[in-house]
């Protein structure tokens, strides 16, 4: 299958030729097709929501496993009561708050949306994207677009077209490069489907967003790095968002974590390996060894959030065996950060 990549101009929606580009992903999405576009969180990879035929080719697209259900995402807020059974009091304030925008709600679900999208669950999850691309897709096509990110499953998600085609050439006959993505980390996903409501993955909202308009949240014990609960959302118990290389985040206070991860980098070097370092804009001198990229600054964790997953990808394209990154606080948005460099890393922490 041929890939074509087309560029969308998000400022120019009105004007004929963006209209076109629209109409003519929408039509491939009605046809039960599969289409990449941009959102303000990640690339995601969009088929319509309500046909079982489409969701499957998201799963055969990514190697997704079948149990690992797909989010469906929305532009008109009306449309939640169509796919769900009960719209609870505290997820219409929740969504009046942050739709459109990284919020993703789980409800128990009707029949419209068919168990292959849901991965067999009697419940759904709905986002309604803040970005005009993602809009104007769901709108003109079916208003139920299933979108995992559109990576390879277990890989980084993409923030940009590249990343994108750099997995899906060959596999989905269109992607809209809508440019890179402003937040860069995926949404946070919300239960509404049991009595009180809980994180099941922490996003660019933060927990204290969720209290602030709710009240009580509580957070998936699964989440918990020990491994002793299993996540509630399947997707949260595969290795993922993983670089080639084995990936080592080092923990503790700042000055012993740069000897430390000298040290590793020196060690690596004697077994023959190529290391790489994930470090901050205040640190990068502080190395001596190894290929060293910034993530960004350390006052500034949303910047850290949308340099993650292309660090991580930029890595992949330099053939390094062992990459050694510095941790963050668990603090708001560093809770979301922190679930996805554990999880990248495989677990694989060291406490110095
Ligand atoms: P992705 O779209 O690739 O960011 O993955 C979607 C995430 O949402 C995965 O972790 C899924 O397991 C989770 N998810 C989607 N639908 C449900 C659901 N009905 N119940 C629990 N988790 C869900
Ligand atoms: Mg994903």
């Amino acid at each position: 299958m041929k890939t074509i990549v087309e560029k969308i101009d998000a400022a120019k929606l009105a004007d004929e030729i963006e209209k076109q580009k629209i109409a003519a992903a929408a039509r491939l999405l009605k046809e039960g097709g599969v289409v990449a576009f941009p959102t303000e969180t990640v690339y995601g990879l969009g088929a319509d929501a309500q046909n079982p035929e489409a969701s499957r080719r998201i799963y055969e697209a990514k190697g997704r496993p079948s149990d690992n259900p797909l989010i469906v995402h929305i532009a008109a807020f009306s449309d939640l009561e169509l796919i769900t059974r009960e719209l609870p009091k505290a997820a219409k304030v929740l969504g009046e708050h942050f739709w459109p925008g990284p919020l993703t709600m789980i409800f128990r679900k009707n029949d419209r949306i068919p168990l292959e999208t849901t991965g067999g669950l009697d419940t759904v999850a709905v986002r309604m994207p803040n970005h005009p691309v993602a809009l104007a897709l769901i709108k003109a096509s079916t208003g139920f677009i299933a979108a995992p990110s559109a990576n390879v499953s277990g890989k980084p998600s993409p923030t940009t077209a590249e990343h994108v085609f750099c997995d899906m050439d060959g596999r989905i006959p269109m992607i809209l490069d809508g440019g890179p993505v402003g937040i860069g980390i995926e949404s946070t996903i919300v239960d509404f489907s049991e009595d009180t409501p809980m994180i099941l993955r922490p996003g660019f909202i933060t927990q204290e967003m969720v209290q602030q308009a709710i009240g009580s949240v509580s957070l998936d014990k699964g989440l918990e790095p020990d491994g002793a609960t299993a996540p509630k959302a399947p997707g949260m118990k595969y290795r993922h968002y993983a670089p080639k290389a084995e990936l080592v985040l080092v923990k503790g206070e700042m000055c012993r974590v740069i000897p430390a991860i000298n040290r590793l980098v020196q060690e690596a070097g004697q077994q023959g390996k190529r290391a790489g370092v994930i470090c901050t804009e205040e640190t990068c001198g502080s190395y001596q060894g190894g290929i060293v990229k910034s993530i960004g600054s350390r006052k500034e964790k949303a910047g850290i959030a949308r340099h993650m997953y292309g660090v991580l990808r930029e890595f992949d394209e330099l053939d390094v065996d062992i990459i050694f990154s510095e941790s963050f606080s668990e603090e708001g948005l560093g809770q979301a950060i922190m679930n996805r460099m554990q999880k990248a890393a495989g677990h694989r922490v060291m406490e110095v």
